[in-house]
């Protein structure tokens, strides 16, 4: 064959390969929290390479998103943000970013609590406005059947090849959430409705509390960047001693020298650490979804024991 003959082959077969996408490609999706990483991931499997904006143990709540960040989400097929207030930044980094990916809200569909509804004893007000939603939807295992829904649905349209793989991955997985939600509410049916009331971090479990039947008195608000006022914190302290509130968590994401206050001069006792807003890295004690709310069953559980 003549050179140029040969050069113009040869360019002929670099185009194709160029042209077709190479087989270990993999969708790239960004989602705004860990907890949402990992049911994408949990539906997305082998075809599926996901990123997490805000990481294990960090807190979503006033986010500041970074330069790389936006790079992220420039380069996602898909985001996957929650919604319902929670993750507002995602859609303006998006559009700072010029993604043109879809952006699928996995909490769609769920019925909403409002941000003050649960509770009424007072805390951080003038942070929310009446008619808020309270975002955290995920502490309730039949609304992540909803999320895991949405999110099948999303990337079957980004990747209309991987159909078969996402519904099969989504059917075992919903399998399982199933069998969650049930082994916590048999679990938690053991203790005796009085001691079923807990003081935790902010307000992230009223979906738990509406659920599964254990009252959370929250020290802050839904966003936990929100500081109680003093006389918030006055009345909660005597409601802890009021009721005999048994217990009082801390939170992976939130400061603990407020609730280790609350519980010192509302004389209950320290219950250990609920993960609310965020997985735990690796090789901690919540680093999947499922294992997040076994862990906060485990240690609710322990912590509301009778003496
Ligand atoms: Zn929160």
């Amino acid at each position: 064959m003549r050179p140029l003959l040969r050069l113009l082959a040869l360019s002929a077969l670099l185009l194709a390969a160029a042209l077709q996408p190479a087989r270990a490609e993999r969708v790239e999706v960004v989602a705004s929290f860990s907890i949402l990483a990992d049911l994408v991931a949990q539906v997305g499997g082998e075809r599926v390479s996901v990123r997490a904006l805000v990481g294990p143990d960090q807190d979503a709540h006033g986010f500041q998103p970074r330069p790389s960040d936006a790079r992220l989400v420039g380069a996602a097929t898909l985001v996957v943000a929650n919604g319902l207030g929670f993750d507002n930044w995602v859609e303006r980094l998006a559009r700072s970013a010029g993604s043109r990916a879809p952006l699928v809200l996995a909490a769609q569909g769920i019925e909403a609590l409002h941000a003050e509804e649960a509770h009424d004893h007072g805390h951080g007000h003038g942070h929310h406005d009446h008619g808020d939603l309270d975002p955290h939807a995920w502490q309730d295992v039949r609304n992540v059947v909803i999320y895991v829904r949405n999110i099948t649905d999303a990337l079957a349209a980004a990747d209309p090849a991987g159909t078969q793989d996402y519904r099969a991955n989504a059917e075992r997985y919903t399998a399982e959430l199933h069998a969650l939600d049930a082994e916590i509410r048999a679990a938690l049916a053991t203790l005796p409705a009085e001691r079923r009331k807990v003081v935790s971090s902010h307000d992230a479990f009223a979906y738990f509390d509406r659920a599964y039947g254990v009252r959370f008195l929250p020290a802050r608000g839904v966003a936990s960047t929100a500081e109680p006022s003093a006389q918030g914190i006055a009345r909660l302290i005597r409601q802890v001693r009021a009721e005999k509130v048994p217990a009082v968590f801390l939170e992976n994401v939130v400061d603990r020298r407020l609730v280790e206050r609350i519980r010192a001069e509302g004389g209950a006792r320290l219950g250990g650490t609920l993960y609310s807003d965020a997985l735990s890295a690796a090789g901690g004690p919540a680093p999947t979804y499922v294992a997040m709310m076994r862990h906060n069953l485990a240690t609710l559980l322990a912590g509301l024991a009778a003496d």
